[in-house]
């Protein structure tokens, strides 16, 4: 099975430009310093399967119109990462059937509590509502979604126990902050690993520069690609200068095989 990974966003949750800020980062004319915010599509020959609904969702999916939307999975519920929802609508519309969407375990409080109305019954709703087929995510099965094998990863974001995907070779985890030993096998063998890489300082939530790189290096993929970033990084043609040969920046729009 060929699988690819599509970047729709890879800032983090301001995105860049952050409103506002003249930062030399905010103010590059450089595409490779617009960062919206964090979501990724897999596609495989036929399947088009969506990792979150960022608030830039829209405009994400109008530069590369996927043909369908199979399912959705979510990481976790930050608005960084959900709030885009709404913007399904149209697949709904297209496809004429609820879209599946898989969320963790600990995120359906807070998916009822912020997208309760998702949950009403169908005739109240007139199309304004998108329409999904919520599943709830057992960590510990692989899953399948669409007739594709999905291998959910536990990451923790700060104290926060998210989720994290792998299909094939490529495992995209974004807001890791550490890997629980339970995950460390569920990485053997990947080819691609994308991980996050806010900035340079220290911070909780999130693992920095060096960080990542370490981590890298502990699951030894043949690739990976840093994403989640913050304007903090600086330029992206000064830190590309800053990782090893087989560490690149993502950027939006950018499209990885394995
Ligand atoms: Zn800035
Ligand atoms: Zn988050
Ligand atoms: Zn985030």
């Amino acid at each position: 099975m060929t699988v690819s990974l599509e970047f729709l966003g890879t800032g983090t949750s301001s995105g860049v430009p952050i409103i506002g800020c003249t930062c030399e980062v905010c103010t590059s004319p450089d595409p490779q310093d617009n960062r919206l915010r964090s979501s990724a599509i897999f596609h495989t020959r036929d399947k088009h399967i969506l990792i979150d609904t960022s608030p830039d969702l829209r405009q994400q999916l109008l530069r590369n119109v996927p043909p369908r939307i199979d399912a959705v999975l979510y990481t976790h519920m930050h608005s960084d990462h959900t709030a885009g929802l709404d913007d399904l609508r149209p697949f709904n519309f297209r496809q004429e059937e609820r879209i599946p969407a898989y969320l963790p375990e600990n995120a359906m409080g807070d998916f009822q509590q912020r997208f309760g109305y998702t949950l009403e019954p169908i005739r109240h709703r007139h199309g304004t509502v998108p329409n999904l087929d919520i599943h709830v995510i057992d960590p510990a099965q692989p899953l399948n979604v669409a007739g594709i094998e999905v291998i959910p990863i536990p990451v923790l974001h700060g104290r926060l126990p998210i989720l994290g995907y792998r299909i094939g070779p490529i495992a995209y985890l974004t807001d890791v902050y550490a890997l629980p030993d339970e995950s460390w096998p569920l990485l053997k063998g990947v080819e691609i690993l994308v991980t996050t890489a806010l900035k340079h300082d220290e911070i909780f939530g999130h693992m920095n520069l060096t960080q990542a790189l370490a981590f890298i290096r502990q699951i030894g993929p043949s690739r990976a690609y840093l994403s989640h970033i913050g304007h903090e990084l600086g330029l992206a043609r000064d830190t590309e200068k800053l990782l090893p040969d087989n560490v690149q920046l993502a950027y939006d729009g950018l499209v990885i095989e394995a």
